[in-house]
């Protein structure tokens, strides 16, 4: 992939909820869905409460919320079929997930290397480095060997 396409609302979502946990570190989930090859748009985000003990200088999304938008989206229906019609049911998908740099620029940290969300198709940094001027950058992984990609992100 190498093109993030996301519609100003949702965009204005984020970048709302990092704002209003400022300066702890903010995070959610992104949905979206694949538009070719190189291009993902995404199509939703819910904001996700910051469990971790230092907020201001980490995340960690709270599971039980995270498992309860697991089951919204059907992802714990083992029973989960496609309809009579043939087509899945249409649940909203997993993209990825978000978090804020209160103070720092909007690349992976190395704990960002570190974690289990780099495994998601999309890493999505918001950086408050620059209050007046939030940016908002997208990044897939390579896990083996490790490194991370730049995507483009195109405002719809
Ligand atoms: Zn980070």
């Amino acid at each position: 992939m190498k093109t993030i396409e996301i519609t100003d609302n949702i965009y204005s979502d984020i970048v709302g909820h990092c704002r209003r946990e400022w300066p702890k570190e903010a995070c959610g989930a992104l949905f979206g869905e694949t538009v070719n090859e190189t291009t993902m748009r995404i199509t939703g985000s819910l904001a996700l409460a910051n469990v971790a003990r230092d907020p201001h200088h980490h995340f960690q999304i709270d599971p039980r919320e995270w498992i309860s938008l697991l089951s919204r989206i059907g992802a714990l229906d083992i029973h989960r079929t496609d309809d009579s019609s043939g087509n899945r049911t249409d649940h909203p998908k997993l993209a990825g997930i978000y978090h804020s740099h209160p103070e720092t620029p909007g690349v992976p940290s190395s704990e960002d290397l570190d974690t289990a969300w780099r495994q998601l198709p999309c890493f999505l940094i918001v950086s408050l480095q620059n209050p007046y001027d939030p940016s908002i950058r997208a990044f897939g992984f390579d896990l083996s060997p490790l490194k991370f990609n730049e995507y483009e992100i195109i405002k719809l």
